[in-house]
């Protein structure tokens, strides 16, 4: 591509950020679109957020991603919120508008359209959510939203599974939700299947011989593994899923499809299912490349 003085620059704000596949999607699909647009990824040192942002609108910047640690701590430097975002509580994506960015989260959006491509439905659904952490707030509220028929949290600090219960359950008006501790995973109720949804750390690069849970009994219950881990490309859940005779599905299209909204919004474009191919094609690629 040919940088010239009408490029705009959309960049990836953390910490850290140096093992990133979002160049590959954002830039891929400007390339192919002919759009003059690069992406580049931009630590961000602690203590120095208000400044990035401030500082990104001030450089005439049209959009940034965030990611860890980041997603909840930006939004008080944000000139606007969606809706989506505010009630999620968690941002990863800013957009330039008059005077400042607006946040918006494509994760959701995002996971709703990976697993809609890969055949995951929601709706009528009994679901193990596994972790209560940022991506699991999100991912609780998006199956409150779709029409998920129960819930159950299982997470290592049951208080933090207690307290999302109770959010949820309070957003939804109708006790949705329950909290369990990990070790509950052994007392869940007879006869049921259930669509399992991995959000913990547990898994990831490096440390890819790691699940949340090893209990083979409890894979047993699962009809559906869902892990938002992408790196590696299938994870210990995904393999004790499938050893038990269940489906199994990493956070690749979900990482691809947050970014192809994120690009969306940014451009104004559409990006078709061809289109869309290519950058995970590339994204994939460079995973291989770049673990
Ligand atoms: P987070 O807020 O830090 O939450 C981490 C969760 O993992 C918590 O529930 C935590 O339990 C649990 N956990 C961590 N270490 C554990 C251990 N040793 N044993 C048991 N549980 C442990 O992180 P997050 O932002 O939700 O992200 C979680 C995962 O989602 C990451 O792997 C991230 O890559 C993935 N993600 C993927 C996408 C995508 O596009 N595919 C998007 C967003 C996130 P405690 O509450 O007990 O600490």
């Amino acid at each position: 591509m040919t940088i010239n003085g009408y490029t705009r620059v959309c960049g990836l704000i953390g910490n850290p950020v140096e093992h990133t596949k979002s160049p590959a999607i954002h830039n891929t699909l400007a390339a192919e679109l002919g759009e003059n647009l690069v992406y580049v990824p931009l630590r961000v040192p602690e203590g120095k957020l208000k400044e990035a942002v401030e500082g990104a609108w001030a450089l005439n910047l049209l959009g940034l991603n965030v990611t860890v640690p980041y997603k909840s701590q930006v939004i008080p430097f944000l000139k606007e919120i969606d809706p989506l975002a505010e009630k999620i509580g968690a941002v990863n994506t800013l957009l330039r508008v008059e005077g400042g960015f607006k946040g918006y989260n494509t994760d959701m959006p995002g996971l709703l359209r990976a697993m809609g491509e890969d055949g995951v439905k929601l709706a009528g659904e009994k679901v193990l959510l596994l972790g209560a952490g940022g991506a699991a707030r999100a991912v609780a509220m998006l199956l409150a939203g779709q029409g998920a028929e129960s819930v159950i949290i299982l997470n290592r600090t049951v208080e933090k599974a207690e307290s999302l219960a109770e959010e949820v359950n309070r957003t939804a008006g109708r006790r949705l939700v329950r909290a369990a501790a990990l070790e509950d995973c052994r007392s869940l109720p007879e006869g049921e299947k259930y669509l399992a949804i991995q959000t913990t750390n547990l898994g990831m690069f490096p440390r890819t011989e790691e699940a949340v849970i090893e209990d083979r009994d409890f894979y047993a219950r699962i009809h559906t593994g869902y892990d938002l881990i992408f790196n590696p490309e299938k994870t210990r859940f995904m393999s004790l899923v499938e050893e038990s005779g269940g489906r199994a599905f990493n956070g690749m299209k979900m990482l691809l499809y947050q970014g192809i909204i994120a690009y969306e919004l940014w451009t104004g474009s559409e990006v078709d299912g061809v289109l869309a191919k290519k950058a995970y094609q590339t994204m994939r690629g460079e995973m291989a490349v770049r673990p």
